[in-house]
């Protein structure tokens, strides 16, 4: 017998529990009571968040390498959200990508496609001796903003999850018990919370994940400056088990993110200590005795059951973008949820309906994801792939006036800005005419060497 579930609309009055203020809580709670006021319909939200992002270190800080893309920016833009100048810490206009065998530069396509570099929090420890601090963190703007909305802050960590009569019920560390019409974990990967999901009895599994590192480095703004300039700089080397290494400038600091097979201190010393790297650096440059470093773990793979009757997760404890944009990939499925929420209904049906299309898109994009950069590992350890890229992305900058002629170059940018689908990235850099120069360019370099 076919059992047809009655349709829960979240309607006047309905309560919205969210597990997590980081972006894609905060963002959900924004869109949700964007979307009700809209159709006239009074929802109670409420974010639990302990998190003092006013705080300098790891205590305010969600660790990111904290480049927002250009796309993320223009849809903000859209939905009325701008970031205020604080918040912003640098401009990025050019990337510096760095290989085994040389550098190019590539300028920020057209010119409104710049990305910005933010801190998640109040900035790296020991900034708090620049007291007061010129800029502000991102995701306390997000959490103001959604409060601003009407959503309620509760500062308590959420330490349990029950079900009472087929309706979420959160415990807080407090004692305090809440229940809701429709539960949404935004707790993101790193922590022990995702256990509270994976505990709570409907089949949630969270994404497969792996170890990366972050350092926010001290070199003292001028440096920042005159090493890094307003370029973000990546650096594609051969050594085993890296993906990509990058380096981006933020006010006194220069921060620095390691993605790879699981990294390792071991990986960190060995990224840090090649010749590529160090001439990032200024020279006789040293690693602070106490750097302001963690290791979290970045989003790789699909969840199981990630949403269910009256439940969803969202964010980097949903689905994500692989290596890239993670903030981005919250915001879309921020929207996405809170427009099936409110417009659709919060049964298991509504949400495979009108919120899974969002995450399999991205997931889908994310196997093409993968596909680059097991080809960037399996190629790049041939010279004649690495400077047949160099040699191309350099003719491509300095022959062609038109951003989309300059394909190769576009499709690196979005690569590591993030501005762009893998799809896109996969179409441009395979035109026929981007693999013509290359093999001409590789053959040629490795005859002149
Ligand atoms: C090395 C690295 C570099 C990255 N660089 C970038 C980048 O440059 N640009 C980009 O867009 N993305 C980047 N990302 C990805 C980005 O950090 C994430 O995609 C993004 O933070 C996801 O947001 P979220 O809200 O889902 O989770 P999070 O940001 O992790 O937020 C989760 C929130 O939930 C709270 N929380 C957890 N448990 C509880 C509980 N029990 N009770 C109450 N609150 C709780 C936490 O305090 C936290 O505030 C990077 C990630 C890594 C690992």
């Amino acid at each position: 017998m076919v059992r047809f579930q009655r349709p829960i609309e979240l309607g006047n009055g309905a309560r919205v529990g969210i597990v997590g203020g980081g972006p894609a809580g905060t963002l959900t709670a924004f869109f949700l009571l964007d979307v009700a006021r809209n159709i006239g319909i009074d929802l109670r939200v409420e974010i639990f968040e302990s998190r003092q992002f006013t705080c300098t270190g790891p205590a305010g800080c969600n660790m990111c390498g904290g480049v927002i893309s250009e796309s993320l920016l223009q849809m903000m833009a859209a939905d009325g959200i701008h970031l205020p100048e604080e918040v912003v810490i640098d401009t990025i206009d050019s990337y510096m990508l760095h290989t085994d065998v040389g550098s190019v530069s590539i300028q920020a396509p057209v010119t409104e496609k710049r990305i910005a570099s933010i801190y998640r929090g109040a900035g790296p420890h020991g900034a708090e001796s620049q007291a007061p601090l010129p800029w502000r963190s991102f995701d306390e703007f997000l959490l103001n903003l959604a409060v601003q909305s009407g959503a309620y802050h509760i500062a308590e960590r959420v330490t349990g999850i029950e079900w009472s009569d087929g309706r979420p019920l959160l415990i807080t560390r407090g004692g305090e018990r809440r229940d809701y019409d429709f539960l949404v974990g935004a707790v993101g990967i790193n922590g022990t919370s995702v256990s509270l999901f994976e505990k709570m009895g409907r089949g949630y599994q969270p994404p497969r994940s792996v170890r990366a590192f972050i350092g926010e480095f001290y070199v003292g703004e001028k440096m920042v400056q005159r090493v890094l300039g307003h370029s973000m700089h990546v650096f594609l080397l051969e050594l085993p088990g890296l993906k990509f290494a990058a380096m981006t400038p933020k006010g006194h600091y220069a921060t620095f993110i390691i993605l790879g097979d699981n990294i390792d201190k071991e990986m960190v010393q060995r990224v840090l200590a090649h010749p590529a790297v160090r001439q990032c650096l200024p020279p006789h440059w040293e690693i602070p005795v106490l750097p302001c470093q963690c290791q979290p773990r970045i989003y790789l793979g699909m969840p199981q059951r990630f949403f269910g009757h009256r439940f969803a997760m969202v964010g980097d404890c949903g689905v994500s973008r692989l290596y890239k944009d993670g903030i981005g990939a919250a915001y879309r499925t921020a929207k996405a949820l809170a427009m099936t929420a409110v417009t659709h209904g919060v049964t298991a049906a509504d949400l495979r309906k009108h919120y899974l299309p969002t995450c399999r898109a991205l997931e889908r994009d994310n196997k093409l994801g993968h596909l680059v950069f097991y080809l960037d590992e399996l190629l790049g350890k041939s010279s004649l792939f690495r400077m047949g890229l160099l040699q191309t992305v350099q003719q491509e900058q300095e022959q062609y006036p038109v951003a989309t002629e300059r394909r190769l170059s576009g499709a690196l940018w979005d690569i590591f800005t993030g501005s762009a689908s893998y799809r896109d990235i996969v179409l441009r850099a395979s035109h026929p005419t981007v693999l013509w120069h290359m093999i001409k360019n590789g053959w040629s370099s490795i005859g002149r060497h």
